[in-house]
Parts: C-alpha cells; sequence; structure tokens
C-alpha cells in the first residue's frame, strides 16, 4: 500500500479558514482591504498573451527587490510569498528528529513545515500574563546542539508584538549552527527590521518579507528570502526556477516605485489601529499594543457569540482558539472599522435585552 512519509502521517490537511465570498467585509486574513497601487493594477491589465505563453525570467526582480533591501542579488531571492520561503528553510536545513523552535502563539504554517520534514517542534510560550512579550531567556534555554532552526516572528502573528533587534541578533548568537529565520511578514507597519544584519558577521541570519500585506498583494504570491549568500545559494538548489508567476513579476518595479501609495496605506493603518484599540477599550475588550494591520483582542466570554453575530451580519473576524477569549481582526478603512466597532457594541446591546420572541437581532 502506497504510505505518505512517517513524518506527514501525523499532520493533518490545512485548510485556510477562508471566508467565504458571501462576506462583506473579510477582516480575518490580515489583508489589505484597500488593495493594490493602481500602477500595479494598470500594468496588470497590460500584460499580453506572448508574456502568458513564456517561462518568466525571475532576476531582473529579484535585483530590483534586493536593491530595496539593501542587500547584494546573491543574497536575496524572490519567493512564491513568505510561505515558500518558510518552506525552502525547513526543507534545506532540517533533518529527521532535529528541533525547531517557535514561540507559540503564532502563525501556523511553520509548525506544518517543520513537521513536513520530520523536524520536532520545540514550542516556548509566550503568555497572556506578560503581554506576550517575547520570550528571549526562555528561547535561549531551550536551544540545544539538535536546534536548526529559530523562527521569530517580527511583529509576531497573531499578538502583534515586536521584539527587540538586540534580542534576535543575541539568539543569532547563541545558535550558530541554527538557521534563525526572522519572518518581517508586517515590517512596513512595524518599521524596524534586522535585514542590516543579514550577510554580515552572523552565518545563519534571514529575512522574509511579503507583497501581500502592505502591498495589498495576497492574490499574486510575492514574497522575498534575504540571506548570506552562501546559503540563499544552497535555498537556489531546491527552489523550482519558476516558482514566482509572469504576473507577479511584470508588477514588481510598479510595486516598488510606488512609495507614496504603500506609505498612506501604512499610515491609515496604523490611526485607525490606534482607533479601534480606544474603541474596544470602551466596550471593555482588552486588546494588545500592535505593530502589524491587525489586532488581537479579548473577547473572553462573548467571543463566539460576538463571531457568529458578526458573520451574521457580513463581518469575517479570526478567532483563535490557541489565545483563550481572543479574536484576531484586520485594520481595514476608518469607515469599515467604524461599522465593526459599532456592530460589537450593537451586539452586546442585543444580548443585554430580553431577546423578543424569533425576532431578527438588529443590524448595525
Ligand atoms: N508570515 C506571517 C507572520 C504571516 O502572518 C503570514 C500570512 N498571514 C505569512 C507569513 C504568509 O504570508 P504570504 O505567504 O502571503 O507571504
Amino acid at each position: 500500500m502506497l504510505k505518505p512519509r512517517q513524518c506527514l502521517r501525523e499532520i493533518r490537511e490545512y485548510h485556510s479558514p477562508l471566508s467565504d465570498d458571501t462576506m462583506d467585509l473579510r477582516l480575518d486574513m490580515n489583508e489589505s482591504t484597500t488593495g493594490c497601487s493602481p500602477r500595479v493594477l494598470a500594468r496588470l491589465q497590460h500584460m499580453d498573451a506572448k508574456k502568458l505563453a513564456l517561462y518568466p525570467a525571475k532576476e531582473p526582480g529579484e535585483q530590483m527587490v534586493a536593491a530595496l533591501l539593501g542587500k547584494s542579488p546573491n543574497q536575496v531571492m524572490l519567493t512564491n510569498c513568505a510561505d515558500e520561503g518558510i518552506d525552502l528553510l525547513c526543507r534545506a536545513y532540517l533533518d529527521p528528529g532535529d528541533e525547531v523552535i517557535l514561540v507559540v502563539p503564532t502563525f501556523a504554517m511553520y509548525e506544518i513545515f517543520a513537521q513536513a520534514s520530520g523536524a520536532r517542534v520545540v514550542r516556548v510560550a509566550a503568555t497572556a500574563e506578560e503581554d506576550f512579550a517575547y520570550p528571549t531567556e526562555r528561547v535561549l534555554q531551550a536551544i540545544t546542539p539538535r536546534t536548526r532552526l529559530i523562527v521569530i516572528t517580527n511583529p509576531n502573528n497573531p499578538t502583534g508584538i515586536a521584539v527587540d533587534r538586540y534580542a534576535i541578533i543575541k539568539i543569532a548568537q547563541a545558535a550558530l549552527d541554527a538557521a534563525v529565520l526572522v519572518d518581517e511578514a508586517y515590517f512596513d507597519f512595524y518599521g524596524q527590521t534586522v535585514i542590516d544584519q543579514v550577510g554580515l558577521v552572523l552565518p545563519n541570519l534571514f529575512v522574509a518579507r511579503t507583497f501581500s500585506k502592505a502591498y495589498g498583494l495576497a492574490g499574486l504570491r510575492l514574497g522575498a528570502l534575504a540571506g548570506p549568500g552562501q546559503q540563499i545559494g544552497v535555498l537556489r538548489r531546491i527552489c523550482p526556477p519558476f516558482n514566482v508567476n509572469a504576473c507577479a513579476l511584470e508588477i514588481v518595479r510598479d510595486a516598488l516605485s510606488d512609495r507614496q501609495f504603500v506609505a498612506d496605506y501604512v499610515k491609515q493603518v496604523k490611526e485607525t489601529r490606534e482607533w479601534f484599540r480606544g474603541q474596544m477599550e470602551e466596550i471593555g475588550f482588552k486588546s494588545w499594543p500592535s505593530q502589524g494591520n491587525f489586532v488581537l483582542v479579548n473577547f473572553g466570554e462573548e467571543k463566539d457569540y460576538l463571531l457568529r453575530q458578526m458573520r451574521e451580519w457580513g463581518i469575517a473576524l479570526r478567532d483563535r482558539p490557541d489565545v483563550p477569549g481572543c479574536v484576531r481582526i484586520t485594520i481595514g478603512k476608518q469607515k469599515e472599522m467604524e461599522v465593526v466597532a459599532m456592530g460589537l457594541k450593537q451586539a452586546i446591546e442585543n444580548k443585554k435585552k430580553p431577546a423578543p420572541e424569533q425576532a431578527e437581532q438588529p443590524a448595525p
């Protein structure tokens, strides 16, 4: 009988909890509700049949992204988004039985790719009691001679909490036999990076970036992985030559050149995020200071009811069963978030009133 590799038998099929098209407002995937730069859209609309018929060249785009990141082209590879960068690192550096250190709660794909390589995941908790502060000391203590990968999500998803660059450097220095991946998917909202350190003294430091968030291009699947030139060379051995599609490569120049578009979107998200946190506080819900385009909010006992009620009103929020009582909410446009805040207030009011028999709950 055909059997998958031993390490795959434990992994369950992962379906991204994508909300369906019936949702009016998708705030469950940290996507941009603003969309991409008009320049990017115009370029895509002018794609012709010949371009689509040919295998695309990756190098020009790779050089442009390397220049943006301040790295030389041999230190940067374009990837089919951040996801692929993580997968490549796992496939390149993990043997069965090796250890991967993750600080949880965090993004789900690290664990899946690590397990698919047969590695053992060592989870270090960032706790609500400590406001999800990065547990640097506990991570340092978790390093063993078998540690081959440490993922530092900066800022973290779903908490939005960032890690100090000195902590990152300390960890990378303490685990020179391990790849240290700093996942900077939300870099544009945070503004701080360790990419300047890549390819210098630390031989094991990698940084992942994506166009899915601040550039509003999650559907196009474009990302980048930066690392020491020699190690990026290793990853190129196993990376398919056409891992990034022609449409994504076609728009790199336009996406990178429209700095104003990204800056305006990031500014709006940050302002709205702080306003929204204020609204949550008014209702009496704790949220955590976030450096991303989302916030983690503690709905406590009301979580299931509020998720269900908002869904009925066409608004998808992300349940985080791994953080008791909590929901992750993507920050959309100001007007959209006003509807969300109003909806939550309304839902709570509705619950306080004695429910009329079979009556529809009034929408916000
Ligand atoms: N890293 C983090 C921390 C994320 O939150 C996500 C997606 N939400 C990704 C990576 C993957 O993003 P993508 O594959 O679209 O670049």
